[in-house]
């Protein structure tokens, strides 16, 4: 480091004494980056969630810096994007006809590519606006669903290296995940994952760094709330929008028993009349429009745990099932996981951040990912 300081020092001389005074400034800025920064140097490396519900970028040494749905508003006349993200989420179900909102990775597949390279370019220069101006180009650890087929992944691959990025790495979702909840992923000692997200659910044992076994569902958040919609629709003739439907899931609903019976008041147009009306409706109700999902997560984990080694099992035993994704919060899911297994449940710390938190701590792996092809594999989504 001392070294690099006298260089840019000698260069300063040279200067006169008004850009001098800038140059010593910067010295001292990358005088500390350095110490920070470790041997990676002025590179902020980044870590990508690519998620079916919500887009994460971690920045090493920062951490995650953008938390936005992976929503797409596009203007389908003109053929271009209207917004992204947030913006683009707050305009589902009131769109006029020329607009139309995308979710490119809903179903943990890419619907159209183009939209979602516009859509890693538009996250990845938002979150490399505040780098330093001597930063190099970031490698990336990106994390997509594990339903996109290998020629989607290149193409992902290339649209991140198109917004910058030097080099791309692909993880698989469960690895991330348990990166990010903190397992002890290397070790020789068996770990379940199991990572609720919008459009699927990932179950994983990992041990000595790499996926023993896996299962990849279709059914997570998304389809509970569809579960909502048709419910009110066929018992109340009510139609709700894709938000309420997610809101009063967040708010009222839960995995098994309701032990307090909350009410919520629900707008929507009635099917009959074609005007607008509001129902209550209970956490009753609710819990049990849910039930289908909810059995099939379940059913997810225990034919992943029939398919474990013996002594990853006990280890899993003992150790517990830790949850992530946004779908592990919701109310009880863990206790209804937890009494069909007889194994302990845990929700990880921040389980809508941990694949982000594990693609940046992965950052230090890449040569691992490059040599292990069992980590960046996919398993087959069913
Ligand atoms: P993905 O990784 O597929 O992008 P996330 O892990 O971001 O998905 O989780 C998004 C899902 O989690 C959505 O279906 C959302 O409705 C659900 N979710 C978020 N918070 C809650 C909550 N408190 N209760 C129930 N579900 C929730
Ligand atoms: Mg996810």
């Amino acid at each position: 480091m001392s070294c690099d300081l006298k260089l840019y020092s000698v260069a300063t001389h040279k200067i006169n004494r008004y850009s001098k005074a800038i140059y010593i400034k910067r010295i001292v800025f990358l005088g500390k980056g350095r110490f920070s920064l470790g041997r990676f140097s002025f590179s902020q490396d980044l870590g990508i969630d690519l998620g079916t519900a919500n887009t994460l970028v971690f920045v090493k040494n920062k951490g995650v810096v953008l938390r936005e749905p992976t929503v797409v508003a596009k203007n389908i006349e003109a053929g271009e994007i209207e917004a992204v993200g947030n913006a683009a989420r707050n305009m589902i179900g009131r769109t006029p006809g020329n607009i139309s909102v995308i979710r490119p990775m809903k179903d943990g597949v890419i619907a159209d590519y183009d939209t979602t390279a516009v859509m890693m370019q538009y996250y990845l220069k938002k979150a490399m606006r505040k780098r330093s101006f001597f930063a190099s180009k970031p490698n990336v650890v990106i994390c997509v669903p594990s339903g996109i087929t290998m020629v989607e992944e290149r193409a992902v691959i290339d649209a991140t290296k198109q917004a910058g990025a030097k080099d791309a790495f692909p993880i698989a979702e469960p690895f991330a995940a348990a990166i990010g909840a903190g397992l002890p992923v290397w070790e020789p000692t068996g770990s379940m994952i199991v990572d609720i997200g919008g459009g699927t659910t990932e179950v994983a044992v990992i041990s000595l760094g790499g996926i023993v076994t896996s299962r990849s569902i279709r059914t997570a958040g998304d389809d509970m709330d569809e579960a909502i919609t048709q419910y009110i629709r066929k018992h109340y003739n009510l139609m709700i929008g894709e938000r309420s439907a997610e809101s009063i899931k967040m708010d009222i609903g839960s995995a098994g028993e309701v032990e307090t019976n909350e009410e919520m008041e629900i707008r929507g147009r009635d099917l009959l009349t074609g005007l607008p009306k509001t129902i209550t409706i209970t956490a009753e109700e609710i819990s049990a429009s849910l039930n289908d999902a909810v059995e099939d997560i379940v059913n997810a984990v225990k034919s992943t745990l029939e398919k474990t080694p013996p002594e990853l099992a006990a280890d899993i035993m003992d150790r517990g099932i830790v949850l992530t994704g946004g779908g592990s919060l919701l109310k009880n899911i863990d206790q209804v996981i937890s009494d069909e297994t007889k194994i302990p449940v845990f929700i990880a710390e921040n389980p809508l951040d941990s694949v982000a938190i594990g693609t940046g701590k992965s950052l230090e792996y890449i040569k691992h990912f490059q040599t292990n092809p069992n980590v960046s594999s996919h398993p087959t989504i069913e």
